[in-house]
């Protein structure tokens, strides 16, 4: 009996992603593209930065290449102690730059502050966050065309330097693309955070570590879209090892964190559309790993053999199937899911340990 149980937690597990990837494909592109604006509007750059002395030269060169320069206002926000800050100042009198501001804080608070620091003095309505360990591919321009309207914002779709973490990408790339054309999507990436600043003002984001997905739920929430775009594709530098672990379980805590933040005020506001979307995504990144887990104790309780011949399946599957990519990305994070749970009870970590890149 027991084992029925369990392996209907496991099909449960595994249909019910896959019948909201349907849903998506279904959906995707249904909609009317967002109007396009004809000129290129102006744009504040934010980048915050803590330690980033490998990464910052490499960094304000793509943005500088992104965008007209007359169109765009760059300000830095610095709380380092390797010496960032003066190979930004370097970098500006080298480039001999005029449109950049660098701003030392005397303390280093955390990502959120310097963002909200950032967004307050930004001269522009369109205010762009980006790590400063993470490089664009592809149009901003024409990424920044659509903020307008009833879009509120956008971001962007990723890529990394592992083969992992982009295996798990390519779905859900998908999945934000997909959300993002039927209404609005709750995932918003820090390696572009576009918004404009007449729809949310820097005093009503509050003090969290998921500063992107709160942006885009906010934006979301007041009743305009927060959109992924394919025209920027962003690669972000991945940690090795056993920082690729505390990096996972960090980040993953920042979600569950930002879900069951917003999930009354979601279910009770009116939209429809992204009250399906944000609950599905909250299902999934909440609930849906532990019917794994369930699953699999419920099986092995009842019938360890039957388990171990499970077990053996999925790791031959996730060998040779031709969804083994997926299936390896899929599982490994169930478990990074699980873990950011666990994390996450240690209540908001703003400040973080930088891993090591
Ligand atoms: P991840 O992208 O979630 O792995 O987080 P990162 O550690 O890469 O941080 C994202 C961005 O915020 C990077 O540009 C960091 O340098 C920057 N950052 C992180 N913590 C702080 C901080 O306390 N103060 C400032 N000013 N920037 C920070
Ligand atoms: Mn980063």
């Amino acid at each position: 009996m027991l084992e029925y149980l369990g392996l209907s937690l496991l099909v449960f597990h595994f249909a019910e992603p896959a019948y909201y990837y349907g849903y998506i494909k279904k959906n995707c592109c249904r909609t009317r593209n967002p109007e396009e604006d004809k000129e290129d509007p102006p744009i504040s750059v934010i980048i915050p930065t803590y330690n980033e002395r490998d990464n910052i030269r490499r960094k304000m060169r793509n943005v500088l290449e992104s965008y007209p320069q007359d169109k765009m206002e760059i300000i830095i926000i610095d709380s380092s102690n390797d010496g960032t800050y003066d190979i930004i100042k370097k970098e500006i009198e080298a480039l001999n730059l005029k449109n950049i501001r660098l701003i030392k804080e005397e303390k280093r608070r955390g990502k959120i502050f310097a963002v909200r620091e950032g967004v307050k003095l930004a001269s522009n309505n369109i205010v762009i966050l980006t790590d400063a360990d993470a490089f664009w591919e592809g149009s901003l321009v024409k990424a920044i065309k659509v903020l307008r309207g009833e879009v509120g914002a956008i971001s962007c779709i990723k890529k990394a330097t592992s083969s992992l973490e982009n295996n798990y990408r390519d779905f859900y790339n998908i999945i934000r693309l997909g959300e993002s054309s039927i209404y609005s999507t709750p995932i918003f990436h820090g390696e572009l955070t576009a918004f404009r600043k007449d729809v949310l003002k820097p005093e009503e984001i509050p003090n969290v570590g998921a500063d992107d997905s709160t942006i885009a739920t906010l934006i979301s929430l007041k009743g305009y879209r927060a959109i992924c775009t394919d025209n920027v594709i962003a690669t972000e530098i991945v940690p090795k090892g056993l920082e690729y672990f505390s990096w996972k379980t960090r980040r993953g805590s920042h979600l569950i964190r930002h879900f069951v933040r917003f999930f009354s005020k979601v279910v009770k506001s009116r939209n429809p559309k992204f009250k399906k979307i944000f609950v599905e995504e909250a299902y999934l990144h909440v609930i849906n790993p532990w019917l794994l887990i369930f699953g699999l104790v419920l099986i092995g309780v009842s019938d360890p053999l039957l388990l171990i011949i499970l077990l053996g399946l999925a790791v031959v599957a996730s060998v040779i199937s031709p969804i083994s990519k997926l299936l390896r990305a899929w599982l490994s994070n169930q478990g990074f899911l699980i873990l950011s749970q666990l994390y996450a009870l240690r209540g908001e970590v703003i400040a973080w340990r930088k891993e090591k890149k």
